[in-house]
């Protein structure tokens, strides 16, 4: 059995969330091959240098569960795109490019974050494609900390007063695009998170039937996708208390 999940935001402001990520870690992925966590998993990540007590007790956690057996796969979501090797090696976790082509139990399937899906919003995608090039990320690296944590800081202010985001509050992906990038990489299953929207989508690739799983975010509950030979399941749980 695989499982999957994204967008759990963690962050030391919610230690329900973190709680419930540990209990997830204890109690279900022992029983995976392999965990893969599809971004977004730290609310805000300004890199592996400023890593919080907070942060070093989540690493401490997954490489328990990669010491175990389990195999731990990391893809950077839109907010923690600077989480580096220095945090991989503690955790015991493999870095994943977006987007990366996997084979699970048998299956070939497209593994994205899921914002460079949302095409329309066209001032993030040119901010996107600024922040993820090579030599801004040399020169966001090597910023001294207290300037990142101010960065950090005013990106935090200005989305939302501090509220969580709503699926409302984010673009969702272009259809055409989702199809395109299928097809590109010749797969009938797609997984992506960021828009926090969990659903499977039936589509058509070439004529061929396809399908869209889109994970969801923990914020009440708790989202994980599981795979094995019998198919897909998604499934929300709750917090325990
Ligand atoms: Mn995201």
């Amino acid at each position: 059995m695989i499982l999957l999940i994204s967008d759990l935001h963690l962050e030391e402001e919610r230690p329900d969330i973190s709680r419930a990520f540990l209990h997830f870690l204890q109690d279900r992925a022992p029983h995976a091959e392999a965990l893969y966590i599809l971004g977004d998993f730290f609310e805000v990540w300004i890199g592996d240098d400023a890593i919080s007590p907070f942060q070093r007790s989540i690493a401490r956690a997954l490489r328990q569960l990669s010491d175990s057996g389990t195999r731990v796969y990391l893809m950077h979501g839109n907010r923690d795109f600077m989480l580096g090797k220095t945090f991989c090696r503690e955790a015991g976790c493999t870095l994943l490019s977006d987007p990366s082509v996997v084979e699970l139990s048998g299956e070939k399937v497209l593994l994205m974050h899921g914002d460079s899906l949302c095409t329309q919003d066209l001032s993030y995608i040119k901010m996107r494609r600024w922040l993820r090039n090579p030599l801004s990320l040399f020169i966001l690296r090597n910023l001294p900390l207290h300037t990142r944590q101010k960065l950090a800081r005013k990106l935090r202010n200005e989305s939302r007063s501090q509220t969580r985001m709503k699926a409302s509050d984010i673009v969702d992906v272009s259809p055409d695009e989702v199809v395109s990038v299928m097809a590109a990489h010749g797969v009938r299953t797609l997984i992506h998170g960021h828009t926090h929207r969990p659903a499977t989508h039936q589509l058509q690739i070439d004529g061929q039937p396809a399908q869209r799983i889109v994970l969801g975010d923990w914020d009440q509950q708790g989202w994980a996708l599981e795979k094995d030979e019998a198919g897909f399941r998604l499934g929300c749980f709750a917090f325990s208390p």
